[in-house]
């Protein structure tokens, strides 16, 4: 929380400091950083990155005073009420978890594999410009193979028909346009965009990364986007809120990065759902704010709506430090409304002590796996595991800020001095282009490149899948830590073989040159070039680069435009990547009936396995041929087979998409039967908009992650979940149903399914339910939220 007599106290002492300083070279850090706010860099036009703070203190007051009694409101509720989009429809209060928002976001990001369809949905709304600013980053679609330069050379020629659609799009639209190799969207969205008390969409599942600065950021699918770039309200069931306390301050080998490791262990994968993970209390004045964004960035791995913190004396030392004084100067003119009320009701409360979190490994497969690194050798021998890192990987949206890559360079160095080398490959992926330009300069990525790390390009790369490794034989069993945010099989490399463990980026570091998982930097030993035991020192840091930053290759910069009506916006003839969208059909107005179970899907069935990435991205514009990769992943509860079903139409086996446009071709439309949290991990509008493309109008699980089941609603999916869960068991492939209910469809109203055993003919009810609002009927019933947005535009 920001503390103003300390920072201007602190203000002062340094201005006088600053001389003393400036004549010695070696100068105490945090003195250092301070003193560069003093002496801040050339400023940004802030105009439209500051929050409107006037307009959305008033929009408050009337919400707090008129609506809600004065009752105190958590710092979530403040951001997400001041930016309704009509206060006064909200007379009969606001509850969380019930009532629904309809909102008026300040900005949108979009990062280039989920842009494609973002922007091909915008292009039917008719607009001549995006209503709210907006970016697009060019990150996803970079393979990581030779090394940074040579890839982005590589990425621009095998996706220029991509490259090329956005550019012209951002171009007729006045969206910022980020070119291949300019950074990762949130990286880049943090450093430029994020502001306290802003409230942002982006359509990537780590958009929360920007919480780190205070801002509400959602992630969300394209069809969302394209509400607050069409200047449609968008909409969100209040969420609750779960209170998270810190005290305290982290150990020495403890990172931001160990909290949310540790709470993903406390709250699983579903914990979070429908709800914001809000930070308060005395820990957050010791965390830097890119560690802050490390925390609300991987929010999404057990499901949160987003996170937020505090304005924090951080905060303002990285806005200012990143050229946005202004909009530093005018948070703390508004700081009182950018914390949580004082007797806040939170749904959910908890309380960490940062001192007593100790580094973390989570995984493999899933990111709430998790284990403290004192226990974690102990689970290496429990489960056989080979005790053996084949790659270390660092960087990422997630942790590439300046203090991890310093506090990373302090533990390279020391293996340098001694000579040991990693023992598999070291990857370390920039943020973006300003942390790579400022690495460069200060000399970390000379030591990083001495000690045998390679530096990629400033890109998703192995995150999403873009890995081109040749390091292990097709589908060897291995093992490999990171620190980004997400592991479920197959993500990296495509090897469903790969074990894939999260921890901070100073224990992937220290991990790779031991080259075993079972060892613990904290404890052990390694061996140095002469022979001798050598133990790390705990990593240390700086928080902001004493220089300042780097501003890089100037060729990376956005190029803005205001909009250009005459631009064209390019698609190739007969593009395989390129496919104008069709809109969807209007719900027919009656009950559906003679629907057929493609598949029951068992356990997890994320939108990894709905629609999967790393050589599918390059369809992400063409809806006809990524639609070859639907449920590629998923498993069937009846075989217990991944991709296997069986065509009911022709008795023989298949897979699923195969199936699926089979079914289609014969016009029998088919429903998908599925366990908990289905649709769970990313923004993926894909998922959503595969399955309404190949016939699917309804899926039927036990639970659906918020962001997917928003998407299935906007493609005019109807998602329903069972009344009581051991329904699931009924079901199986090939079963005939209809319904009950969806004639007369309303917000809470039950809806019967009457399903006919395939195998048997016996027939039974099955009760399920459904979130859709009232507006989300009618996208329902006009086919999709799209198709309402053209119908009321034209
Ligand atoms: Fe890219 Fe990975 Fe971050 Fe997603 S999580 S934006 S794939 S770096």
């Amino acid at each position: 929380m920001f503390n103003r007599t300390l920072f201007l106290s602190k203000r002062y002492e340094l201005s006088h400091i600053r001389s003393t300083l400036l004549s010695k070279r070696s100068t105490p850090s945090h003195f250092r950083n301070m003193a560069s706010v003093v002496n801040r860099p050339p400023e940004k036009d802030c105009t439209d990155i500051t929050p409107p703070y006037t307009k959305l203190t008033q929009n408050l007051a009337f919400v707090q005073q008129k609506i809600l009694k004065d009752k105190p409101l958590s710092l979530a509720e403040k951001i997400l009420y001041s930016h309704l989009y009509d206060p006064r429809e909200y007379d009969g209060g606001i509850v969380r978890g019930e009532t629904y928002l309809k909102l008026k976001p300040d900005r949108v990001a979009m990062q280039d594999a989920s842009a494609q369809m973002a922007i091909l949905q915008f292009m039917l709304a008719g607009m001549p410009t995006t209503a709210v600013p907006a970016s697009i980053h060019c990150d996803h679609l970079i393979e990581a193979f030779q090394g940074a330069n040579k890839d982005v050379k590589a990425a621009e020629i095998s996706n220029k028909e991509i490259f090329d659609f956005l550019q012209s799009a951002a171009e007729k639209y006045g969206i910022a346009f980020w070119k291949p190799g300019s950074g990762i969207i949130h990286q880049i969205v943090l450093e430029n965009y994020a502001a306290p008390g802003g409230l942002m969409l982006g359509t990537d599942s780590h958009t929360p990364n920007a919480g780190g600065l205070g801002m509400v950021a959602i992630g969300v699918g394209g069809a969302d986007a394209v509400d607050a770039m069409a200047d449609i309200p968008w909409e969100i069931k209040a969420p609750k809120i779960i209170g998270i306390k810190l005290n305290g301050s982290l150990s020495k080998w403890s990172s931001p990065k160990d909290v949310i490791l540790n709470l993903a262990g406390k709250l699983t994968v579903r914990g979070g759902t429908g709800h914001v993970l809000e930070y308060f209390g005395p820990g957050v004045d010791t965390l830097s704010c890119t560690g802050m964004a490390t925390i609300s960035n991987m929010g999404a791995e057990v499901g949160a709506t987003t996170t937020v913190f505090p304005f924090s004396n951080s905060m303002y030392s990285y806005l200012t430090e990143t050229r946005r004084h202004t909009v530093a100067e005018e948070a703390l003119k508004n700081a009182s409304y950018l914390k949580a009320d004082s007797n806040v009701h939170y749904d959910q409360y908890i309380e960490l002590n940062l001192s007593e979190i100790e580094p973390h490994i989570n995984g493999p497969f899933t990111p709430d796996l998790s284990t403290p690194i004192s226990k974690f050798a102990e689970v290496v021998a429990k489960n056989g595991w080979k005790d053996e890192v084949k790659a270390g990987l660092i960087g990422s949206c997630t942790n590439s800020s300046y203090q991890d890559m310093s506090r990373v360079v302090s533990l390279a160095s020391q293996a340098l001095d001694k000579g040991i080398q990693p023992k598999g490959k070291f990857f370390i992926t920039p943020g973006s282009e300003q942390i790579r330009a400022t690495m460069e300069r200060d000399g970390q990525t000379e030591i990083l490149e001495q000690v045998g790390g390679k530096i990629l390009a400033n890109a998703c790369g192995p995150c999403i899948g873009q890995w081109k490794r040749t390091d292990i034989k097709e589908n060897e069993e291995n093992a490999i830590l990171t620190s980004f945010n997400r592991n479920f099989r197959n993500r990296n490399d495509n090897n469903p073989n790969t074990m894939n463990f999260l921890a901070s980026p100073e224990i992937v570091t220290t991990m790779i040159f031991a080259g075993k998982l079972s060892f613990n930097p904290m404890t052990d030993a390694l061996i140095d070039k002469d022979g001798e035991p050598f133990k790390f020192q705990s990593p240390h840091g700086d928080e902001l680069p004493h220089q300042g930053f780097a501003d890089g290759n100037e060729d990376l910069e956005p190029i803005i435009t205001v909009g250009n009506s005459s631009t064209k916006i390019t698609i190739p003839e007969n593009s395989s990547r390129l496919q104008k969208l069709e809109p969807f059909s209007p719900w027919h107005g009656n009950e559906f009936k003679e629907l057929k179970v493609l598949v029951k899907v068992k356990g997890k069935c994320t939108t990894d396995h709905i629609s999967a990435a790393g050589p599918w991205l390059k369809y992400k514009g063409h809806l006809e041929n990524i639609s070859n990769n639907t449920l590629i992943g998923a498993l069937n509860a009846d075989n217990e087979k991944i991709n296997v079903v069986k065509n009911d139409l022709t008795g023989k086996d298949g897979n699923i998409p195969e199936v699926a446009r089979y079914y289609k071709e014969n016009n029998v439309p088919w429903i998908i039967v599925a366990d908990h949290n289905y649709g769970e991990g990313s923004a993926r509008e894909h998922a959503a908009l595969q399955v309404r493309y190949l016939g699917c109008p309804l899926i039927i699980s036990k639970s659906f992650a918020r962001i997917h089941e928003t998407n299935l609603k906007k493609q005019g999916v109807l998602p329903l979940v069972f009344k009581d869960e051991k329904d699931y068991e009924l079901f199986s492939g090939g079963d005939i149903i209809e319904t009950v209910g969806v004639v007369g469809l309303e917000p809470g109203k039950d809806v019967i399914i009457r399903v006919k055993k395939h195998e048997t003919d016996k027939e039974f009810e099955v009760v399920t339910k459904h979130t859709m609002s009232k507006d989300q009927i009618e996208w329902f019933k006009m086919g999709s939220a799209l198709n309402l947005i053209a119908n009321q535009r034209f």
